[in-house]
């Protein structure tokens, strides 16, 4: 756990804001008068459950409890940092502020790309548009406890439905630029990335999700398989496929299967043969070779 995640962890985003700001509970969130700007009619939510806020007027931001702090205190992220660590009563370990730096820059896309995963998954197992994608996994033998296990999702075919789900839930849409979640077009508009495509999240070996791969549902259109672009998180040639998954079993058995797609790794786990990875193309590359190895 990296050290802003084991801040967050031990401070209750709610109790914690509200110690600035005085909330009250609206459905699942809690709400109160933005700090960053004046207004009589409260439009400043904090998500509990994404360890986020947002306010929805005038300033149109949000973010997480370092963003708070930084507002609020008006602090850059070294000195936020050390001012949650004493409050959360966490001992910081030397690291250069560059490094620090570039720690929030990975906290804020694997925020973005976890709320990403979680809209997908839903509208994958529960959203009547995810109908096409379910039949598509379905006719193809896979269990819905092995698309939980996967957190196998659907991308709706819109524009702007993912970037309205992240704005909702508190996640700033320059993060969700920079995890290639979004896309800039040449006129300057943003617009979903993934659309009309079964989405398979790709982790690290810890779990995080760092970028994903979709899949068309019907085999006219092309590119078939669009992956993340390059981000701090993502790099294609260094990930590995299910490896989240089959570190325990690539460790016991001290054999990894590599196969090549998303598909060849999920049918596999679902039968039992859970030390299958996919390096998501032809050849593997150096570092995925690496990152088996230290696992093996
Ligand atoms: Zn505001």
């Amino acid at each position: 756990m990296s050290i802003v995640d084991e801040i967050k962890s031990r401070l209750d985003i709610v109790e914690f804001i509200g110690g600035y700001v005085p909330l009250q509970k609206a459905g699942r969130n809690y709400k109160g008068l933005c700090p960053f700007h004046t207004e009589k009619t409260p439009s400043f939510i904090v998500f509990p459950e994404s360890d986020r806020w947002h306010c929805f007027g005038a300033c149109s931001t949000g973010g997480d409890i370092f963003t708070f702090v930084m507002r609020q205190e008006n602090m850059e992220f070294p000195q936020a940092l050390r001012f949650l660590a004493e409050r959360a009563g966490v001992e910081l370990r030397p690291l250069d502020s560059a490094a620090l730096e570039r720690q929030d820059e990975v906290d804020r896309l694997r925020a973005a790309n976890a709320a990403a995963a979680q809209y997908y998954h839903r509208m994958l197992m529960d959203d009547p548009q995810g109908e096409a994608a379910r039949r598509y996994l379905t006719e193809r033998g896979v269990t819905r406890e092995t698309m939980s296990a996967f957190q196998l999702g659907y991308a709706p075919d819109e524009w702007h439905a993912l970037e309205q789900y992240l704005e909702r839930v508190g996640i700033a849409s320059r993060d969700v630029l920079a995890a290639g979640l979004t896309t800039e077009g040449e006129d300057g508009n943003v617009y979903d990335r993934f659309r009309g495509r079964l989405m398979f999240p790709i982790r690290d070996p810890q779990g995080y999700v760092v970028g994903f791969g979709g899949r068309v549902l019907d085999e006219d259109s092309l590119p078939k398989y669009l992956n993340s672009p390059q981000t701090a998180l993502f790099d294609k040639s260094s990930v590995v496929y299910g490896i989240d998954l089959a570190r325990h079993s690539i460790r016991e058995s001290g054999t990894a299967i590599v196969v090549e797609g998303y598909m060849d790794v999920v049918i596999p786990h679902q039968c039992g043969v859970t030390n299958t990875v996919a390096c998501l193309g032809t050849a593997l590359t150096e570092s995925q070779i690496g990152m088996l190895k230290h696992i093996t």
